[in-house]
């Protein structure tokens, strides 16, 4: 069995769990923790989950919405950090790494297991030192979460067909983007090949994977600035030809409850 949550989702912090379970144990872990430990620790209790049921911590890369409380959440909870090479440098040179704590290196071109849970990394093109992100499976069913790439590519789009579940970033919607507050570079940045989907870019990503199997599809890391909830939610209902109702929307405060794929 193999169930997920979301403690938060967006640029102000992100944080998922996910859970394998077999005829013996039960794995959990974190994607990302860009929370503080306290308010970690408070949303893992509102999942009803307390932090000694966290096995281990996945990084997909090191900015701050993603690995603002990683080594801290590890280091007052005795819980391994995965992460790239790449990320841990970065980490490292911006003084956030805790010693002590147990890392261990993965690589887009092995999966990694922990106990009840198989981990595929997978590289994705962002402004980050060697980001990645994470299809995660209990060996029958498998979750993909895919935030924080500026365009797609052949490689994500083979690692995203045939899940069962599919938590996708709809960063923003282009004409607010530019029509917007931001300033022009940070427009650039975000709208570039190594900043994040659009609306309309996630909904073509969407209608060329394989989604035969698909049982849950939800839209993570939308922009409050630029970005608003019904727009996401059309374009990922168009791609599935579905009613909007059936696409979930992951937020800043509550991200989303428990999802289950038995
Ligand atoms: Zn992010
Ligand atoms: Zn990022």
């Amino acid at each position: 069995m193999l169930r997920f949550a979301s403690l938060a989702s967006g640029s102000d912090g992100n944080c998922l769990v996910a859970e394998a379970r077999d005829a013996t144990r039960a794995t959990r872990v974190l994607i990302d923790c860009g929370l503080n430990l306290t308010d970690c620790e408070r949303r893992l209790a509102r999942l009803d989950l307390a932090p000694a049921d966290i096995d281990a911590i996945l990084v997909t890369h090191e900015h701050g919405d993603h690995a603002y409380g990683v080594f801290g959440f590890a280091a007052a909870h005795n819980v391994p950090v995965f992460l790239t090479y790449g990320a841990l440098q970065a980490l490292r040179d911006e003084g956030k790494v805790v010693e002590g704590v147990k890392v261990n290196i993965i690589t887009s071109r092995e999966p990694a297991a922990i106990d009840a849970m198989e981990v595929h990394p997978f590289t994705v093109p962002h402004d980050a030192r060697e980001p990645v992100q994470y299809v995660v499976s209990d060996g029958a069913s498998k979750l993909g979460v895919l935030t924080d790439i500026g365009t797609s590519t052949v490689h994500v789009e083979q690692k995203l067909s045939g899940l069962d579940a599919l938590v996708l970033e709809c960063n923003y919607d282009l004409d607010m983007l530019w029509a917007g507050p931001y300033p022009k570079w940070l427009k650039q940045r975000i709208a570039g090949p190594f900043g994040h989907l659009d609306n309309r870019q996630s909904e073509r990503l969407l209608s060329v994977i394989d989604r035969s199997r698909l049982k849950h599809v939800i839209g993570a890391h939308l922009s409050q600035q630029n970005n608003k909830p019904e727009l996401a939610r059309a374009a990922l209902a168009r791609a599935m030809n579905c009613e909007e109702s059936w696409i979930g929307l992951a937020t800043q405060d509550e991200g989303f409850g428990w999802r289950e794929l038995v």
